[in-house]
């Protein structure tokens, strides 16, 4: 049987920080995802700047800026009535203003290999079906290569993703996710720039669609809307991001010749962290699994990769105690609230205002008018500035008057 100090269930971007800064810390750590890398995941691939951040720490800094991937440093975001504002990434001060499209199956692939370099084990086509408790944890469940046998270990990490099942086999009353995103590649794609593009418009219901450029002709484009919202207008999204690529006046961006080079893949984001607990005796959530993404912007992948490096050190101080209860292992929720939880609020806030199409195309009017204004929003889109620096004296004087 295999054994280690802390299983981590899940090799995306919260997993692998998990498994990369306990492996640091001199903690055994078995890293353990269902599939075998490199492999696709349906994303945006827009790494930003807070992502980059992490990656740096991660060691991958030099892999990520060393240019085989498609950087953009400025960000246009339009008004349903086709007016836009523009401006650089991120607008505040940050060490990385830049925005990556890096396709999630390099990406993936890449963070393992950190994970593994770090010292993690891990286990690909392995897929974990329940924790093994005789009183207090003992371990994991898993199917791996289609037989099932059990890893020995102390605690767990939980970062199974969205879709992911295992967390509901934690005991936590994990939510429904309530966002729908999906995307495709296209190439032929005529007026990209440095600039990625974002598009509110009446057809996409508290959301919006994005052109990310992936090279001088090609991009992801995609696009998401609440869950309440697909349900409500009977939205299929995967027809929509047709509508959006055959009828949208994306101007810059010129989308007729457009040709689809993947299929249009879709899927359901958890997010807004705070809805459900992120503890259990000897487990922590992190990532999606925890609702960690923008409920603002879909970004998730920053979140992911920070909650792995925070469950990461709460997990090594509770090993040190020699007490993985839940009630020790609260250190991590009280960190994820006191940092996190307030600023979830406040982007769902933002997005349900804004999402009203009048009101934001009269923002963008305001942003248009008061660049500072423009800049501090895509501040804020980037997760490089408060949500509340939205509501300072000097910024309300720009969208009031
Ligand atoms: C269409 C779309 C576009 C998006 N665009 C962006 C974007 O541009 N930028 C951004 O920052 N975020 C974006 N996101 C969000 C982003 O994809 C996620 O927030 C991010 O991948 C979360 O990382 P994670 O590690 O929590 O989960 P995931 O990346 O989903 O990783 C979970 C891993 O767990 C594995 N797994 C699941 N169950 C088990 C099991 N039982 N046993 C073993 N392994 C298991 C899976 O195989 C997977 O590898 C987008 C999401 C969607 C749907």
């Amino acid at each position: 049987m295999e054994k280690a100090d802390v299983v981590v269930i899940g090799a995306g971007p919260a997993g692998t920080s998990a498994a990369y800064f306990l492996a640091k810390q001199g903690i055994e750590v078995i890293l353990v995802d269902k599939s075998t890398f490199p492999r696709e995941k349906t994303c945006g691939d827009g790494i930003g700047p807070r992502s980059i951040e992490m990656l740096v720490k991660m060691e991958l800094g030099g892999w990520l800026l060393s240019g085989s991937y498609y950087r953009c440093d400025r960000v246009r975001l339009f008004a349903n009535n086709g007016r836009y504002v523009e401006a650089k990434i991120p607008g505040d001060d940050a060490p990385y203003p830049h925005f990556y499209i890096v396709p999630r199956a390099d990406f993936d692939q890449k963070i393992v290999e950190a994970a593994a370099g770090a010292g993690a084990k891990v286990l690909t086509n392995c897929r974990a079906t329940s924790p093994v408790k005789n009183g207090a944890l003992k371990g994991v469940k898993v199917v791996k290569d289609g037989g099932e046998t059990e890893i020995s270990c102390k605690a767990l990490v939980c970062a199974d993703g969205t879709n992911g099942t295992f967390a509901k086999s934690t005991g936590i009353n994990i939510i429904k996710p309530h966002a729908i995103a999906a995307r495709a590649y296209y190439s032929n794609v005529k007026g990209l720039d440095d600039c990625i593009n974002i598009y509110v418009d009446e057809h996409i219901p508290e959301g919006y669609a994005w052109i990310f450029p992936t090279g001088e002709t090609r991009a992801n484009i995609g696009l998401g809307v609440s869950g309440p919202m697909m349900k409500k207008y009977g939205i299929d999204i995967k027809k929509l991001v047709s509508w959006f690529v055959a009828e949208k006046n994306a101007s810059p961006v010129d989308l007729k010749g457009a040709v689809q080079d993947s299929e249009i893949k879709g899927a359901w984001l958890r997010m807004g962290y705070g809805r459900h607990s992120a503890v259990a005796d000897g487990i922590l959530l992190a990532g999606d699994a925890a609702g960690m993404i923008s409920p603002l912007t879909g970004e998730g992948i920053a979140y992911a990769l920070e909650s792995g490096e925070i469950a990461a050190n709460a997990m090594k101080t509770a090993l040190d105690k020699g007490d993985i209860s839940a009630n020790s292992l609260k250190a991590y929720q009280e960190y994820l609230n006191k940092n996190y939880y307030m600023d979830h609020r406040f982007y769902e806030a933002i997005r349900q205002t804004l999402s009203k199409n009048p009101i934001m195309d009269r923002f963008i009017g305001k942003g248009i008018k008061h660049p500072p204004l423009a800049h501090k929003f895509i501040s804020i889109m980037m997760s490089t500035a408060k949500p509340t620096a939205l509501f300072s004296p000097k910024m309300l004087r720009y969208i009031l008057f």
